[in-house]
């Protein structure tokens, strides 16, 4: 389905397996490079509302600008948006390195591939409203791998 619950998503992607503890959004078909993978809608919440949440629904919150973050519409299906994974060397991401609402393939992404994006390339850098939610150790295997992520 490339419309669920306000987001739009490639139907060249699907919710997989990484692992027994992780999920993860993948290539069902080959994608180009430049091809838009998804654009994420949800609500816009502050700060303090964002922290109100349940702690396992506040990984899915993404900060957006001036202490605003972009949150999944409650009681609903969670779009694969929010499921991407983060990688200190993505394969998605948008044009202009951001990623919050719009997921563009960097590179031509091979079948089977596991679609990520750098989560902080969605943090205001320098927005001095902006306060990380969660924070977690990286195992992309990168060599630039930045090691421990705070979003
Ligand atoms: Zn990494």
């Amino acid at each position: 389905m490339p419309f669920v619950s306000d987001s739009y998503q490639s139907v060249k992607l699907e919710l997989r397996r990484v692992n027994h503890r992780e999920v993860g959004v993948f290539a069902r078909r080959a994608i180009r490079k430049g091809e838009l993978l998804i654009v994420s809608g949800g609500r816009v919440l502050p700060y303090h509302r964002v922290k109100a949440l349940p702690r396992s629904f506040q990984r899915f919150c993404f900060h957006l600008e001036h202490g605003f973050y972009l949150a999944p519409p409650r009681g609903r299906k969670i779009a694969l948006g929010y499921w991407v994974n983060h990688s200190c060397a993505p394969n998605a991401g948008d044009g202009r390195g951001w990623y919050a609402l719009s997921l563009m393939a960097l590179r031509r992404i091979r079948k089977g591939e596991e679609v990520t994006c750098d989560y902080r390339t969605v943090i205001g850098h320098g927005d001095p409203r902006y306060r990380p939610i969660v924070r977690f150790r990286c195992r992309c295997g990168s060599r630039r791998c930045a090691g421990l992520i705070r979003i």
